[in-house]
């Protein structure tokens, strides 16, 4: 049984290895090789239900306070209620990047879930006197969380502005340092819609400048859309450069309203949607999709718990793409 799965790996690893040199343009975004390392086969993807062609939630927060004034912010309180519901209903935290490369390794049966804080806010992370997350940040409710909660295994992925969080220099490296994804999210929050071309790639390489200067071991792969406008020419979303630095984006989060597609189906990584999450109920919010994925279970992505297969029942056979059919494993 063991010498079967490590041929399984070893097939799929040669597989994606002929698909990564057939398609260079792609290996941006492939997956590095998943690890051969699991003794214990994972169980029966049927046995399971595994669909990791079903759908993600990919979760917009804004800011944490006691008296939420925008309709995108909530209360320390709601954001602990929805931690502990996704951890309830076996969700499981990953980072957009992780996301957008099917570097999903989870355990069987559970569901990836991505968190995602735009605006870079000091109600996210801001740091007492001694250099800890200050009570009730996003960031101390998901440490705190972390803590209580290991196998939920809290990270999130922050869209951040130039002077995040008040200009905290301790900030960004803090994130990093901390299993946390930086993303971008434009140098001053521009309304990209009202800017000509040069004006747009100014606002990332301006941004993608602060983010490298904090944390220059971590290259910035995603990139949120202030108020969720494209640029005229959307083609800038993904590429361009200005004051002869290059960018490039990975996956591009717009703003509304509905979970987003399985990575290995049908998906265009520059326009990935988002969930809100606020203060009240409003319609498409994420409490309504978590009762939707809650009620309709076949429609939601479960892992097979093993990395190097992409487990479905055989009626979505037609879903996968081409690029990641070598590792398709209908059932
Ligand atoms: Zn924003």
């Amino acid at each position: 049984m063991a010498k079967i799965a490590v041929l399984r790996v070893i097939t799929a690893a040669l597989l994606l290895l002929a698909a990564a040199c057939a398609a260079p343009e792609q290996q941006t975004a492939a997956p590095s090789t998943p690890p051969a390392t699991t003794t214990v086969p994972p169980p029966d993807p049927a046995a399971v239900g595994a669909n990791e062609l079903g759908v993600v939630p990919i979760l917009m927060y804004h800011q944490l306070s006691r008296t939420p004034a925008g309709d995108y912010d909530q209360t320390p309180e709601k954001f602990r209620a929805e931690l502990d519901r996704l951890l309830r209903e076996n969700y499981r935290p990953i980072t957009v990047s992780r996301y957008i490369s099917g570097a999903i390794e989870l355990p069987a049966g559970t569901h990836p879930v991505v968190l995602t804080f735009d605006d870079s806010t000091t109600s996210q992370l801001s740091f007492t006197a001694e250099g800890a997350p200050a009570a009730d940040t996003a960031i101390a409710i998901l440490e705190e969380f972390r803590g209580a909660h290991p196998e939920f295994g809290a990270t999130a992925t922050f869209f951040v502005n130039n002077e995040p969080f008040a200009d905290d220099p301790r900030a960004l490296p803090w994130l990093a340092a901390h299993g946390y994804e930086i993303g971008a999210h434009t140098a001053t929050h521009a309304n990209l819609g009202r800017l000509d071309s040069t004006g747009v790639q100014r606002e990332f390489v301006q941004n993608l400048r602060a983010i490298a200067a904090a944390t220059p071991n971590q290259p910035v792969r995603t990139m949120a859309l202030p108020l969720g406008i494209s640029p005229a020419d959307h083609a800038l979303v993904s590429a361009g450069s200005w004051d002869g630095t290059p960018y490039t984006f990975d996956a591009v989060l717009l703003v509304g309203a509905e979970p987003a597609p399985s990575p290995f189906g049908a998906l265009d990584p520059t326009a990935i949607p988002r969930i809100r999450s606020g203060r009240a109920p409003v319609p498409f919010d994420s409490g309504y999709w978590l009762d939707q994925l809650a009620e309709h279970p076949e429609r939601r992505y479960t892992c097979d718990g093993d990395p190097a297969r992409i487990s479905f029942p055989r009626a979505l056979s037609t879903e996968i793409t081409a690029r990641w059919s070598p590792r398709s494993a209908p059932y």
